[in-house]
């Protein structure tokens, strides 16, 4: 019996891992931070109709009116 456990306590050891760990380690694919800065630079820029600039927003998300809407809203609640 004893001979039985010798043979099987190292095919235990030999187990291999999976391969998740070693696709982990890949190069091959870029962090999601860079891809999105890539896919911004490609983006082709539309011109907002809010403050005539060219750029990746458009006027539902314009900068400059948020701004102008927030100063707006401020004197609103001063009054
Ligand atoms: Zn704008």
């Amino acid at each position: 019996m004893g001979e039985f456990y010798g043979v099987e306590a190292p095919q235990e050891v030999d187990v291999q891992p999976p391969e998740v760990v070693s696709t982990k380690g890949c190069g091959s694919r870029l962090p999601s931070r860079v891809e999105k800065a890539l896919k911004l630079k490609s983006k082709p820029l539309r011109q907002c109709k809010k403050c005539q600039e060219w750029g990746h927003h458009d006027s539902r998300n314009c900068d400059k009116f948020k701004e102008k809407e927030k100063l707006l809203s401020r004197r609103n609640s001063d009054v």
